[in-house]
């Protein structure tokens, strides 16, 4: 129980010593999507970031936050596009023999799960930070 939290303690410093918008390396992810105690006071860091950012920006103009950041409207509409021409390939396809339509299908597959471990690879930030919303008053809560 006590290495536990030492390791915790470790992860959260590692955590806190990365910059603004900086990947999270792969050591602390893998915490983070096990510890809830760490989850729980990460997604309490990025509520307050952002109260903050929002308390900076109504005083000081902007901010350049996610800029090299693929939005979630441009993942759906990618995914439902590939999606639409993989069906309608496949459909054209109907007459030929049942390997090649095996073939086919397996490839369908693969496409749609690499496009999904891609998606979800680059916004590991995003699942990590926000699966569930806290409320504002969160971060004023004790953290254990
Ligand atoms: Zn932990």
């Amino acid at each position: 129980m006590k290495n536990n939290e030492k390791k915790c303690e470790m992860i959260m410093d590692a955590y806190l010593s990365l910059d603004k918008n900086e990947i999270v390396p792969l050591k602390i992810t893998a915490h983070l999507l096990m510890c809830r105690e760490c989850r729980t006071a990460v997604r309490r860091l990025s509520v307050a970031e952002r109260l903050a950012s929002r308390t900076m920006k109504n005083g000081f103009g902007t901010s350049a936050q996610n800029e090299n950041h693929i939005s979630m409207t441009k993942w759906v509409i990618g995914g439902f596009a590939m999606t639409s021409l993989l069906l309608l390939f496949g459909i054209t396809m109907r007459d030929s023999s049942p390997a090649q339509q095996i073939v086919f299908y397996l490839t369908f597959a693969a496409a749609i799960c690499i496009y999904c471990a891609v998606f979800v690879a680059g916004n590991l930030d995003f699942f990590i930070k926000t699966i569930k919303k806290l409320p504002p008053t969160a971060i004023l809560k004790p953290l254990r």
